[in-house]
């Protein structure tokens, strides 16, 4: 720790974002995630010679959506280059991609950490297409550990969005909440299902660690492989001990790439970084600029929903929830919109977000599934909390009615009639119950009469589990003080 007071840590993250438009991003082909391999493919995502491809309008409006919602300024002119390399994925040997008019420049994206918000620069959002991907053969699905790779050309020509940070991240805990709320803002615009699992959403993290005093800033290293926001942190929080120390020992760190691996939790080097000139960037010769005329900026930009920020704001203000209770419901679309949705037929907005963040998310992580697929209906979770309000429930069976509408989608009135659950609020029918409680327990009601007030709860619970969990609280414990005291 004490080491590692002396030195700054500086990260910058270029995050890639394939777009889920229904063709790719040069020609027609479908776009498809586990279709047998090869199938979405022609001639120009083939990179066979002489075909010509031509720019998906709707990946360029995809691409302005988010490079709007980052804050960018939009370069109205702008074109596409050639990045030159070569690599089995990609028969062009070219790459078409942005190089020094990317469509947005200069944007910045807010990250709310516990205590404080870093506002992170967005040097740059451009478009490029994805390569194909390689299978490697064997059990691991590692090259080094396979005898011969398979190309599957269905992702290459994919629209891919690729945004740049600035080196303004300071630690590995803001670069893993800077890519949550990338990929929140991102999900929220519908440009991109932004899977880290299946690589719509991949992160590539440049980090340096630099002595606190003087403003030189360290030689970066870059690693990859970083896909999940766990192992992006742990990725980073690796690599920043070990840069320390090698600079501990008066060595230099090394420009390079490094691969983590997520088994031991360490990164190692993989190749020297190349430089921009390696690629031989020229323009695109085969498509035409894009230029983007005022009117279509705007009609783009009133496509943008209310974002998570502004819509925790205005939960705020319109519903009265605290805070963190805003940025919990706002963050998730799909559950911003089913809350809205009850607010309307139920007036106790706090008393929705409450069910929305317990038992609810709670089931719905343990099912895997968003809210979207619940079959729970806004309308019948609001007939839920009616029910409870009316005293009809206790909350200890509300949970269990609630379970089975999640499980069944029946509604809660049903799950009551049939399986019986009505609290009993009739202290006739209490009575007799209580009655052999106080007969059976005749310890703990001596107790509560010298003054030990615990005990009555030791009782209640006693009348609770002879009826199921179905008798009023309230009323059991009227009755039984009445009856010993
Ligand atoms: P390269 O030419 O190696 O691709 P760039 O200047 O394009 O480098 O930056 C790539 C990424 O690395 C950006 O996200 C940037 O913020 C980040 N970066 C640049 N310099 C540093 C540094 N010294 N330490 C950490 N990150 C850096
Ligand atoms: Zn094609
Ligand atoms: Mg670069």
């Amino acid at each position: 720790m004490e080491k590692e007071n002396k030195y700054r840590t500086v990260i910058g993250l270029e995050t890639h974002v394939e777009l889920s438009t229904a063709t790719k991003m040069f020609c027609g082909c479908r776009l498809s995630f586990g279709d047998e391999k090869n199938i979405n493919t022609c001639p120009v995502c083939l990179g066979h010679p002489g075909s010509l491809p031509v720019t998906n309008k709707k990946a360029v409006e995809y691409a302005l959506k988010i490079a709007l919602a980052l804050n960018c300024r939009i370069n109205k002119y702008t074109i596409f280059h050639r990045k030159n390399y070569f690599y089995p994925d990609m028969p062009k040997n070219y790459q078409i991609s942005q190089y020094d008019i990317p469509l947005g420049v200069e944007g910045y994206l807010d990250v709310d950490m516990e205590t404080y918000v870093r506002r992170v620069g967005i040097t740059r959002v451009h478009m490029e297409e994805d390569t194909g991907k390689l299978l490697h053969t064997g059990t691991t699905g590692r090259i080094s550990e396979s005898s011969s790779s398979i190309v599957d050309f269905n992702r290459a020509g994919t629209p891919l969005i690729e945004i740049v940070s600035e080196p303004d991240i300071t630690s590995p805990e803001e670069a893993r909440e800077y890519l949550i709320k990338l990929r929140n803002l991102i999900l929220f615009l519908d440009v991109s299902d932004c899977s880290m699992e299946e690589g719509s959403l991949r992160c590539d993290a440049n980090v340096s660690v630099t002595g606190k005093k003087g403003n030189k800033i360290g030689t970066k290293t870059e690693i990859k492989n970083l896909n999940s926001f766990k192992f992006l942190q742990k990725g980073l929080e690796y690599e920043v001990k070990r840069q320390i120390k090698v600079l501990e020992s008066n060595e230099r760190v090394v420009q390079q790439t490094r691969h983590y691996d997520s088994k031991t939790g360490t990164t190692k080097a993989l190749r020297s970084k190349e430089e921009a000139h390696d690629y031989r960037y020229f323009p695109e010769p085969d498509l035409v600029p894009i230029c983007l005329e005022d009117g279509v900026i705007e009609e783009v930009r009133k496509t943008i929903p209310e974002l998570p920020s502004r819509k925790a704001e205005r939960f705020k203000a319109e519903y009265g929830l605290s805070g963190d209770d805003c940025m919990f419901i706002a963050n998730d679309r799909d559950m911003a919109d089913y809350f809205e949705e009850c607010c309307k037929c139920y007036q106790n907005p706090a008393k929705i977000a409450n069910w929305l963040m317990g038992d609810y998310s709670a089931l719905l992580n343990k099912e895997k599934i968003t809210i979207k697929k619940s079959r729970i209906t806004p309308a019948s979770l609001c007939d839920m909390l009616r029910i409870m309000d009316e005293g009809k429930i206790s909350s200890r069976i509300a949970k269990s009615v609630f379970e089975e509408m999640f499980n069944t989608g029946k509604d809660p009135a049903s799950i009551i009639e049939n399986r019986g659950l009505e609290q009993i609020s009739d202290g006739a029918v209490l009575e007799p119950i209580i009655d052999e409680v106080i007969g059976e327990n005749p310890e703990p009601v001596e107790e509560f009469r010298s003054g030990k007030e615990k005990a009555l709860g030791f009782l209640i619970g006693k009348v609770m589990a002879k009826t199921g969990g179905k008798a009023n609280p309230q009323l059991a414990n009227e009755i039984i003080r009445k009856k010993i005291s």
